[in-house]
């Protein structure tokens, strides 16, 4: 587990698993980004995030009145595989 930046932001590796929005392993501030579909209602998996990444991009978030979904669409990597 990683160290606590603010009660947030974390530092968690991604030696094992790259940010999804831009694919690097880069060791910068992270948070957990919870993966859909993946919770049984007390626990679910996510992906270390870069802070960065999602601050940099605020501009590509999307709003689904119908859904309620905030969501930013995102190229596959070759590494993330499901
Ligand atoms: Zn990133």
């Amino acid at each position: 587990m990683g160290d606590v930046i603010d009660e947030q932001f974390f530092d968690f590796p991604t030696e094992l698993r790259p940010c999804p929005i831009c694919g690097t392993h880069d060791q910068k501030p992270t948070f957990l980004l919870q993966i859909d579909g993946t919770s049984d209602g007390r626990i679910c998996e996510a992906e270390p995030t870069h802070v960065d990444c999602i601050r940099g991009r605020l501009d590509r978030l999307q709003y689904n009145r119908k859904f309620g979904l905030i969501y930013m669409r995102v190229e596959p990597k070759a590494e993330v595989t499901s």
